[in-house]
């Protein structure tokens, strides 16, 4: 209860007066802060707001590590990102944009192209053979960017990223991890054309079938980088790569090397908790899944 409680009934407004000693300066400081709060408000709302996927890109100049002409790619703005959960088998994941279209970079000029971290750093050889490969028969494409990439140009340019590093010899592991990348964008794919209500099953099967034969090379390719290459291979750990293989192998159904990878890495000693978790996950996955193969038969 006020102090100043009951004097209503002369007509006086006592709320803003709550303490005898005081000669107003709460009440300024509550003025105060309101402004402030207000002015925060207002900075907030000129901000730009990234909600959609075009504002997370920038175009940035690029020289042709072949041809030696300029272009312009997009760029990820990475500063802006917000990373949510990754999917089982670790595709990242961010709000509002799926960065994994914008992974490649590609000439429009002479064709080269590769996934990004893989796009300068060429031999003077593997720049012949790209030259002698692709860029003699080329066809110049639009030097212009869209708004930004649907899922059919982002495969395209990921499978001509794909070419590119079987022709100019690339490692083992950059041609997996192109795979993988196909992969994964397919997947996507597949799903966008299954929510617009997409019904033609057939084209659904063809893409499906697509994928498969991406998460095949992937799990083919690591398996090899692996044995040829030293660790880490494409930023992963042994771990890593041993969890992302029998994910992979349960996409093939290969579903026996799937388990004894999980067992690599569920026993493993350097397994992080995280990652353990995951594992135990999936070999519950695989376990019903070949329960379900033996009870079809
Ligand atoms: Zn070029």
């Amino acid at each position: 209860m006020s102090i100043f409680s009951g004097l209503e009934a002369f007509g006086v407004n006592t709320k803003k007066q709550q303490n005898i000693y005081d000669n107003g300066e709460a009440e300024r400081e509550k003025e105060l802060l309101e402004q402030k709060k207000k002015e925060e408000a207002e900075k907030a709302a000129r901000k730009p707001t990234f909600t959609e996927e075009k504002d997370y890109l920038l175009q940035k100049d690029i020289t042709c590590t072949v041809c030696g002409k300029k272009f312009k790619t997009f760029v990820v703005r990475n500063a802006k990102l917000r990373r949510s959960e990754p999917d089982y088998d670790l595709r990242p994941r961010f709000h509002n944009i799926d960065t994994l279209k914008y992974h490649v970079t590609s000439c429009p000029h002479c064709g080269y192209t590769a996934l990004t971290e893989y796009f300068t750093g060429l031999t003077k050889g593997q720049i012949q053979l790209v030259r002698e490969n692709i860029g003699r028969s080329f066809k110049s494409q639009d030097t212009l960017l869209p708004e930004t990439y649907d899922y059919t140009t982002a495969i395209m340019r990921t499978k001509l990223a794909l070419y590119n590093a079987v022709v100019k010899r690339g490692k083992t592991s950059e041609r997996a991890y192109t795979c993988l990348k196909t992969y994964w964008l397919y997947r996507d794919h597949i799903q966008e054309v299954k929510e617009a209500g997409y019904s033609d099953f057939l084209e659904i099967d063809r893409l499906t079938t697509e994928m498969r034969d991406f998460a095949k090379e992937a799990y083919e390719g690591f398996q090899k980088a692996m044995a040829e290459e030293p660790l880490p291979i494409c930023g992963m750990d042994s771990n890593t790569l041993e969890y992302l293989l029998a994910c992979l192998g349960t996409e093939i159904k290969d579903y026996t090397h799937a388990a004894r990878f999980l067992s690599d890495v569920i026993t493993s000693k350097t397994t992080n908790s995280r990652l353990k978790d995951r594992a135990l996950e999936l070999k519950d996955k695989v376990l019903e899944e070949v329960n379900a193969a033996k009870n079809q038969v």
